[in-house]
């Protein structure tokens, strides 16, 4: 449930330190130390898992309800217009660190946070691509 070269076992274990908001049996929602925004949390499952291909059934059911009470207490204390949920897979979608996190950050009204793609234009084969999908599921 640990791994030894994995940054964020070692702040769960409390090797590498760390600025706690929230900490129950199975999360420790902490400070990312460089955030997009004042009062930016990133929260950690404390069983390692790299990413939303290993969490457990449990934990990734469970790391919701924690994401809703951190943004909660965020709206509270920075009376934030509003809150961006997001948890990145694999290099190619932005993780950089691999041990499953969940961001929750703070957001305003024209502030310069940058999180977003370019819509596309709506695909012609949408029913297509939906079968292509459930064929997996
Ligand atoms: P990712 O890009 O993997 O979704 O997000 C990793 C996040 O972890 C980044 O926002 C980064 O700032 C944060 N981070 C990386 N190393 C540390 C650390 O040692 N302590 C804390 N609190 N946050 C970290
Ligand atoms: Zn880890």
């Amino acid at each position: 449930m640990r791994d030894d070269n994995c940054i964020f076992c070692k702040i769960l274990s409390g090797d590498i330190p760390s600025t706690a908001v929230y900490e129950d049996d199975s999360f420790r929602a902490i400070l990312d130390v460089n955030p997009a925004a004042r009062g930016h949390v990133i929260i950690l499952p404390k069983n390692h898992a790299a990413n939303i291909f290993e969490i457990t059934d449990e934990d990734v059911s469970k790391i919701m309800v924690v994401a809703k009470k951190i943004a909660t207490a965020l709206k509270k204390t920075y009376d934030c217009d509003g809150v961006n949920i997001l948890q990145n897979n694999g290099e190619a979608a932005g993780q950089t660190v691999f041990h499953l996190h969940v961001h929750v950050i703070p957001r305003f009204k024209n502030d310069t946070v940058d999180i977003g793609w370019k819509q596309g234009e709506m695909p012609e084969d949408l029913t297509v691509i939906a079968e292509e999908i459930k064929a997996n599921m």
